[in-house]
């Protein structure tokens, strides 16, 4: 238990962070290359945050963290505004995976993976999703057979955020044909590494942006300590995961340190309000009729988020309910960037002067926008777990329930 209050420990963070973090230059914010000089950055930079002692502030002081409650979480992040901090390693390193491993891994496991996450030694991703299905996540054929003390590994993974600057990914494979979907799975780490039987490739996608992965295994030997929780217990791992998962992109998490997500990169223009002041059309009632829409959902986002994940802290929701933030989540992203570019009308397709910068940025914020919907679950397999598991509706039919996945046909 520490003696400090949450004032003190922001004056001690700020008073740090001002000695040791570089600050952000507003002229040239950090701008997130797809490259692995980016990634080294992030790397050194949580290792001064662990150097600092402020890494992890709400993991258990056992693996490396503080102990500490949400509201120092909170005061860090305040603390800490307007320096570089390793943004990128919030998701999925610190408030996905690092979690379930503390739910689910081993003492060795916890120690290497989470431990060696807040040290800045380890980077971690997350090998869900197939090329073949994605929503059905217990429908995946990524498979693992034992041999001997191993594990052997066959199959194909996509959309990894990221995997290319990771050490590990957490993949989710078959290890049971005979059981119905949901008990044959299993869950392991994969060391991302140039090694025989493993194959990453960046994809490129419509911002020009290349940080999603996609990653094929033929024969990957994997060693016994792979495995996290139980073998075909894997469902039970994957569950905890997406309710982090969703936690997290709703942006929930406890988990995380300073901003979630790397700042947008034009400082100038970050809010639909701040765009309509900078194009001069603040006194538009069309545009304060939207810019007030936009702000109104991102009020409720904040609260949602305070509420949801207090209750859920407190067991008076159940889990499932981090759908409820992932879900709003998406509906406030997508509110924002449309009334971005109704704000920003003609120039939104032909951008010129001094908020050129913004407003290409905007544009792509607006492609992205579509992320929001997809990323950590969609929101239309948001609304039927908030139905389903939080409201108590009737559960949707699937005609694969209690069928051994051998015989259940597999593609679409
Ligand atoms: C920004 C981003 C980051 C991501 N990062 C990762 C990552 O790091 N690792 C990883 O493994 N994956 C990642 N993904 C993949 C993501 O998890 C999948 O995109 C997601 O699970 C949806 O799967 P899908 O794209 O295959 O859509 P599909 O499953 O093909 O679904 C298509 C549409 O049908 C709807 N639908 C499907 N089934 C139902 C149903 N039963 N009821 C109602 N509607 C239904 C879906 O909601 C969706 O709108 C990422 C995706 C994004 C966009």
């Amino acid at each position: 238990m520490t003696t400090e209050t949450v004032e003190e420990f922001e004056a001690r963070a700020r008073a740090w962070a001002a000695e040791n973090l570089p600050p952000e230059d507003p002229d040239n914010p950090p701008h997130f290359e797809d490259d692995l000089e980016d990634w080294s950055r992030q790397r050194e930079l949580q290792k001064k945050v662990w150097e600092g002692g402020f890494a992890g502030i709400c993991f258990p002081q056992e693996y490396g963290g503080l102990g500490l409650s949400t509201a120092y979480q909170e005061a860090y992040g305040r603390a800490i505004h307007g320096y570089q901090t390793p943004t990128r390693l919030n998701l999925p390193t610190f408030a996905i995976v690092a979690p379930v491993i503390l739910d689910h891994g081993t003492e060795e496991q916890k120690q290497k993976y989470v431990r060696g996450a807040l040290m800045g030694d380890v980077i971690l991703s997350q090998f869900f999703s197939e090329p073949k299905g994605g929503s059905d996540l217990a429908g995946v054929i990524t498979r693992a057979e034992r041999d001997g003390d191993t594990w052997v590994l066959n199959g194909n993974k996509i959309w990894s955020t990221a995997a290319y600057g990771a050490d590990y990914g957490i993949c989710l494979a078959r290890t049971d044909w005979d059981a119905p979907k949901h008990r044959g799975l299993s869950m392991f780490m994969v060391p991302i590494k140039e090694q025989a039987g493993f194959t990453l490739n960046r994809i490129r996608m419509v911002t020009a942006d290349s940080d999603f992965c996609e990653e094929f295994f033929e024969d990957l030997v994997l060693p016994a300590d792979a495995l996290v929780g139980e073998v075909n217990d894997g469902w039970t791992v994957a569950s905890r995961q997406l309710v982090y998962e969703r936690t997290a992109v709703g942006g929930g998490s406890q988990y995380t340190q300073g901003p979630r997500m790397p700042r947008p990169q034009n400082h100038d223009v970050q809010s639909p309000a701040e765009l309509a002041k900078s194009l001069g059309k603040q006194d538009d009632p069309y545009v304060q009729d939207r810019v007030g829409l936009a702000h109104t959902y991102e009020v409720i986002h904040g609260q949602i988020n305070h509420r949801v994940g207090q209750a859920m802290r407190r067991g008076a929701l159940p889990p499932p309910a981090a759908s409820i933030m992932r879900l709003f989540h998406a509906e406030s992203m997508w509110t924002t960037r449309d009334v971005m570019m109704d704000v920003a009308g003609g120039l939104a397709v032909a951008p010129n002067g001094h908020y050129a910068g913004a407003i290409t940025n905007g544009v792509e914020d607006y492609l992205m926008r579509q992320s929001a919907s997809l990323g950590g679950g969609s929101t239309e397999m948001a609304r039927n777990l908030i139905s389903e598991r939080v409201l108590g509706m009737p559960r949707e039919y699937a005609a694969d329930r209690d069928v051994p996945f051998r015989e259940v046909r597999q593609g679409r």
